[in-house]
């Protein structure tokens, strides 16, 4: 049987790839750093009925020691490298958190596994965030990066760290260039979800008004239960290698309140306002991927269209809302 150790298993991706490896026959252990809401952190694994199929072994990135300690124990033969402060807004809040958790912690487990595991295969989870200011209409590997905030710039070091960890060590190390991916349990101060949570409680009237920041940015929107498959096909290759993993279509902010609004028969119009404090230090216009090589060396294509994903978001925020109203 297979093994592998997830860091960030509590994210969305954390729990989606858990999920889609027990499904491959995988042991899937999961690294789970020491909370004082440890009864709520595992919130996402109990949604999609996995939490009691995953082994969680304590551990933090920015603690070397207990990386080597999880690698040892669990043994894995791949690993996943989800674990971040992942959130680009709060990164000018907490730079330097994020610099020691996204980007040197990267770091800490490539080191970790260089010590304690080389023939574990890596997967870090690098962000189209690092193309930032984009010098190509559509990126792809070859696309220079511009990062254009703290977050983007740890980014930025891991995704050379664990290409430098391939030149020099010979690790079996992968970096995934992963536009943005959402679905019902993206975190809710990410604005697709901060939208369709917003939808929800203006339809059930627990709130009238949504506050948002910049409506013109454009992201190429995926559904994360296609890119964690995605994650585990760069691991099945003959030779480690980067790759874009996108949709290829791009959609604004405004657009996609427009779609949310429009699924619950409400109009984005009469509640969407300019929130306070949320426009951005330094913005990222727009983003859209060109995952040609993916499509040509994994095979991978998307599969869920950006209507679909709105649907499930929106159906899944009225579901919660509803719950706690009865509760
Ligand atoms: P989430 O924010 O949902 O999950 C982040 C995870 O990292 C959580 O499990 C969190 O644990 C964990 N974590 C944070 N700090 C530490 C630490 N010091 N030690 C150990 N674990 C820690 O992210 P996503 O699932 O959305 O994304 C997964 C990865 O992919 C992230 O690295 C993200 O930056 C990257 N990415 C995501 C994209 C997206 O659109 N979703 C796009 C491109 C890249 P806890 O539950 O305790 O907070
Ligand atoms: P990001 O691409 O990783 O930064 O993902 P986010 O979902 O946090 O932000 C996507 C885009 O939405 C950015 O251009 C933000 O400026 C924009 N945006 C507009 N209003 C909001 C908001 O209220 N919250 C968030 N998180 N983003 C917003």
């Amino acid at each position: 049987m297979p093994s592998c150790l997830i860091t960030g298993v509590t994210g969305q991706d954390g729990a989606y790839l858990s999920r889609f490896l027990l499904g491959q026959g995988y042991r899937v252990f999961g690294l789970l750093r020491r909370s004082a809401s440890s009864d709520v952190v595992g919130e996402r694994l109990d949604w999609l009925g996995i939490r009691d199929r995953v082994t969680l072994v304590d551990g933090n990135l920015v603690d070397l020691s207990s990386l080597i300690r999880a690698v040892r124990d669990c043994e894995p033969d791949e690993v996943y490298n989800l674990a971040a402060q992942s959130f680009v807004a709060a990164s000018w809040r907490q730079p330097l958190l994020t610099g020691q958790v996204t980007g040197l912690g990267a770091a800490n487990m490539l080191e970790a596994l260089r010590i304690a595991r080389p023939q574990a295969r890596f997967y870090q989870a690098s962000s189209s965030e690092m193309f930032g200011q984009a010098r190509a209409p559509r990126q792809n590997e070859t696309t220079p990066f511009h990062p254009r905030s703290p977050y983007a710039a740890a980014k930025l070091y891991a995704h050379w760290m664990t290409v430098n960890h391939r030149e020099s060590f010979g690790a079996f190390a992968c970096s995934g260039i992963l536009f943005n991916h959402e679905s019902p349990l993206r975190g809710i101060e990410f604005v697709t979800r901060k939208i369709t949570d917003g939808v929800a409680r203006i339809k059930l009237g627990l709130a009238r008004e949504l506050p948002l920041g910049n409506l013109e940015a454009r992201r190429d929107w995926g559904h994360a239960r296609d890119y964690v498959r995605a994650m585990w096909l760069m691991l099945r290759q003959d030779a480690p290698d980067d790759y874009v993993i996108a949709t290829g279509r791009t959609t604004s902010i405004r657009e996609f309140c427009r779609l949310a609004f429009y699924y619950a028969q409400l109009s984005h119009e009469d509640h969407v306002v300019a929130g306070p404090g949320l426009l951005r230090p330094a913005e990222v216009d727009v983003l859209q991927g060109d995952a040609a090589k993916a499509r040509r060396v994994l095979g991978w294509e998307p599969t869920i269209s950006l209507e679909d994903m709105v649907a499930e978001m929106v159906e899944a925020d009225l579901a919660r809302h509803r719950a706690r109203m009865r509760a």
